[in-house]
């Protein structure tokens, strides 16, 4: 604690991101990256803007990533906000559309920069607890608030909320702004996207992080009426009006615009998914449902951290949360087929000296 510090900043506890080892040491199944690497259209035009654009500043309005963007969701332009990772983008959200004297919610277990952003910017929260399945309870939503968030597919559980349950939490809150993370939608989630023309308190907020093997560029991009894009605007312009830096922008572009690639990739890790799934339920595990890439599994044999520790001990690196609830479930992101062969084989060796 020092005396320097803002009383905002002696409150807060800040997020602690997942190990990040060096490259090839490991396998890392404990930050939900994508095992694929970018495709050739995005090295090669990043490449590109390397050798050509650095003296330049980049373009404040990311029109050819936003371009790209406005023709994949089919949106207008005007609709689209890009901002470096998610993380900033939700950032940039609670100055735009919460207020300190209003209390916002968001459910008890998900992404835990929500609180540490709440924290940060001085607004009250109240964490809405998830039902006896993990899933997210309607009703408390439609209570008075501040504003919602709402990660879906939700994380760390990987669980989905139906668009149909989207819809009514945006129906009774006309007033207050719904911000969907959909940061896991492409592994089998279905996007409110489509809901955006209807209503003008929506919000989705995608990464390419994830599903578009980008975490180390930083992209993110939100889509909502204008009105909102506009709050976004007016707060972006204030910390940094010029967002993503030119690689990233060329980068992003291109992804958008490999829709191969990107269908390819995420098949293949549904079916990972999928078969990982089967083998950990073999193995006794109970899995939680998961549309995203990665599944959250407890085993009611061995407790979830000493399962964590032997693992790292072999150099498989998944994620463990201390947390009331979720204490007993390990965190596990879809890799490589044979990464994923590799984690059932050292859990079924532990799990053979453990039970
Ligand atoms: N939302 C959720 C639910 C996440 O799990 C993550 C990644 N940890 C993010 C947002 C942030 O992603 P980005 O890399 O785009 O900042």
């Amino acid at each position: 604690m020092s005396k320097f510090w803002s009383e905002t900043v002696k409150g807060i506890t800040p997020y602690v991101p997942g190990e990040q080892p060096g490259v090839g040491q490991v396998i890392k199944l404990n930050t939900n990256e994508n095992p694929y690497p970018p495709s050739a259209r995005v090295l090669d035009a990043m490449k590109a803007a390397v050798s050509g654009r650095l003296k330049l500043y980049p373009d404040p309005e990311c029109r050819g990533l936003r371009e790209a963007a406005a023709d994949y969701y089919r949106l207008p332009i005007e609709n689209i906000f890009a901002g470096n990772g998610s993380d900033e983008i939700l950032a940039f959200c609670f100055k735009a559309f919460f207020n300190p004297g209003e209390t916002i919610l968001f459910p008890d277990i998900t992404y835990s920069f929500y609180e540490v952003y709440a924290g940060l910017f001085d607004i009250p929260y109240r964490k809405i607890p998830l039902d006896d399945h993990f899933d997210i309870p309607l009703a408390p939503f439609f209570e008075q608030n501040g504003g919602i968030l709402i990660a879906n597919p939700n994380a760390p559980t990987g669980k989905f909320t139906s668009l149909d349950s989207i819809r009514q939490i945006l129906v009774h809150n006309p007033d207050k702004v719904v911000i969907i993370d959909e940061a896991y939608v492409d592994f089998g989630g279905e996007s409110c996207v489509s809901l955006i023309p209807d209503h003008p308190n929506l919000l989705v907020v995608h990464t390419f992080s994830k599903s578009r093997s980008l975490a180390g560029l930083r992209i993110g991009l939100a889509m909502g009426q204008t009105e909102l894009i506009e709050g976004l605007n007016r707060v972006k312009n204030s910390f940094n009006s010029y967002p993503l830096d030119a690689v990233a922008q060329v980068g992003g572009e291109q992804s958008l615009r490999d829709t191969e690639t990107f269908e390819l990739n995420v098949g293949r890790i549904i079916k990972t998914r999928e078969d990982t799934v089967n083998r950990l339920r073999e193995l006794q595990f109970d899995v939680l449902d998961s549309r995203a890439n990665f599944i959250f599994a407890t085993h009611p044999g061995v407790p979830a951290v000493r399962l964590f520790e032997a693992l790292r001990r072999q150099d498989i690196i998944v994620r463990y949360f201390a947390k009331p609830r979720i204490d007993n479930y390990l965190r596990i992101s879809i890799g490589t087929d044979e990464e994923m062969e590799a984690l059932c084989r050292a859990l079924e060796g532990i799990l053979a000296e453990q039970t």
